[in-house]
Order: structure tokens, then sequence, then C-alpha cells
């Protein structure tokens, strides 16, 4: 009986392990063979799907029609410039009205969010530009995705430790799956590999739309002042420590332009803060 259990825990250990690596899906973007079980399409629903509920948990959509548009004109800009509109994603950015929480992140396929606290918090165009452009990076370069797809191996495997332990099926096991898997998508954590590839797309992306990347050099001084306060922001949760990030970037900045920023690269309208909220550039400028 017990040989019988951990039989079948083998088989379903190795059924996960075998799936997971012979899904090999090449991005056409970075280049890369990644482990990836869902098509594009199916990373656009999903976004599409969870955005609501995330949006939720940060205040719902900023009420200020103005806020919103900023967000989105900056970031269709990135996406249009920056060479993401070659990619199947449909991109769409949101301002949350949230002013506690400092944070910016992506769903997969497309759908990418920033707080109001952290948008009150930058003071100019370009690095509104560099967060949205870090975000897009994380979506063309399907980071989401793979985590999902690496969660769903942990899964397996940990389902193959439960069979070998407990002969306990349950008909709900299949639900509890795809809870853990949305409950595990709302607190992702990039790895440090994911965060180093977005910050460098970032920084082309931004530059490609026309803003001077050394912006972003200076939303992680703005982020670290902004954790000096009331504790760490979700941001830096979510993120690694701004002073690696700062180095990663001067570091892709340098490979990018070896000779100098262009000076036709601006920062385009500075953001005035009044009330922890960000002005609408009237003529906004390179
Ligand atoms: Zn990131």
């Amino acid at each position: 009986m017990r040989r019988g259990r951990l039989l079948i825990a083998a088989i379903v250990a190795a059924i996960s392990l075998i799936s997971y690596y012979s899904m090999r899906q090449q991005n056409p973007y970075t280049g890369e063979v990644q482990h990836i079980s869902m098509d594009v399409d199916q990373e656009i629903a999903l976004g599409l799907q969870m955005a609501p509920q995330m949006a939720q948990e940060m205040g719902g959509e900023d009420s200020d029609p103005e806020v919103r548009r900023l967000v989105e004109q900056v970031g269709s800009r990135v996406v249009d410039q920056g060479g993401a509109e070659r990619t199947a994603y449909q991109f769409q950015f949101h301002a949350l009205a949230d002013p506690q929480t400092v944070n910016a992140f992506a769903l997969p396929g497309g759908q990418i969010f920033i707080t109001r606290g952290l948008l009150g918090h930058l003071e100019n165009e370009a690095q509104l530009a560099g967060v949205l452009a870090h975000e897009v990076g994380h979506v063309v370069a399907r980071h989401s995705a793979a985590q999902i797809s690496k969660s769903q191996l942990a899964q397996g495997l940990v389902g193959a430790a439960g069979i070998a332990g407990s002969d306990d099926y349950s008909s709900g096991q299949h639900t509890a799956q795809v809870a853990a898997v949305v409950a595990q998508m709302m607190q992702l954590r990039y790895g440090r590999h994911d965060e180093t590839q977005a910050d460098t797309m970032g920084v082309r992306m931004m530059a490609a739309a026309g803003y001077d990347p050394r912006a972003m050099i200076d939303v992680m001084r703005i982020l670290e002042s902004a954790s000096g306060g009331s504790g760490q922001p979700e941001f830096m949760s979510t993120h690694p420590d701004p002073g690696n990030r700062r180095q990663v970037i001067a570091a892709a900045i340098q490979r990018e332009f070896p000779n100098g920023i262009p000076a036709s690269l601006g920062l385009g309208a500075t953001f005035t803060s009044e009330e922890n909220s960000a002005e609408v550039p009237e003529a906004a400028e390179r």
C-alpha cells in the first residue's frame, strides 16, 4: 500500500518536472528560452480578468481624470516608441487612488498600475516614464507568466509529496490550487535576474521614447527617501534594494550610451506636488 503511494507520487513528480521542462518558448523580444505554460492570449485574458481586483486592492482607479490621462499618455508613449508596440500585448495604464502605498506593478498581458502614493513623489514625466517602462519590461519579458509556470511546478511537486504522505484526496484540491496561484500572483516576487532585465529594458525603452534615462536613477533616490519614513514602501518589498538597482541602471545607461546621453533626451514636464498630486503638463516638452 505504502509502496503503491510512493510509486504514484514519483510518477506525479516526474510528470510535473517533464511537463515544466518540455514547455519551452523562445521570447521573441528578449531571445531567451522560457518555461511557460500559457500563450500570449491567455496572458492577456488573465491580466484583464485580474485587473479590477488588483485595482480594488489599492483604492480603485484614481478619481482625477487628468492624472489618469497623464499616466496613459506617458505609458503609451513608452510603448509606442520603445519597441513594445511590436509585441501582441495590449497595454493599459492605470492610476490607482491609494495615497499611502508606494507601488507600481504589472499583470501578465499588459495591465500596468501605479499608485498615487508613488506618483505623488515623482518630480517629472521622465521619472514616470522610467517607472512605467520598467513594468512594460516585466510584461514583454513575460516574468509573471514564467513565475506562474514555476509555481505550478512547485505545486505539482508539493502535490506529489502529499500523495506520498497520505491517501486523503479531496475533490476541492484543484480549486484550492487555483486559489493558491492567484494568491501567489498577488504578492509576486520577481527574482534579481528579472529585475535587472526589467531595469535594463526600461532604460532602453524610456530613452527610445525621448526621456533621459538618468531620471530612473532619481527614482531610486525617491524610493530610498520614501522608505525613510513609515516603514518600507510596497515597491521596495516587491523590488530589490534601490541601491543595488541604481548600479544596474547606471551600468545599463553606460552600455546604451557610452558616449554620453544625447542632448535630445529630456525630462519632460515637471510635476508640482499639490496635496500629493501630480500636476498635469499642459505643454509637455521633451
Ligand atoms: Zn520590477
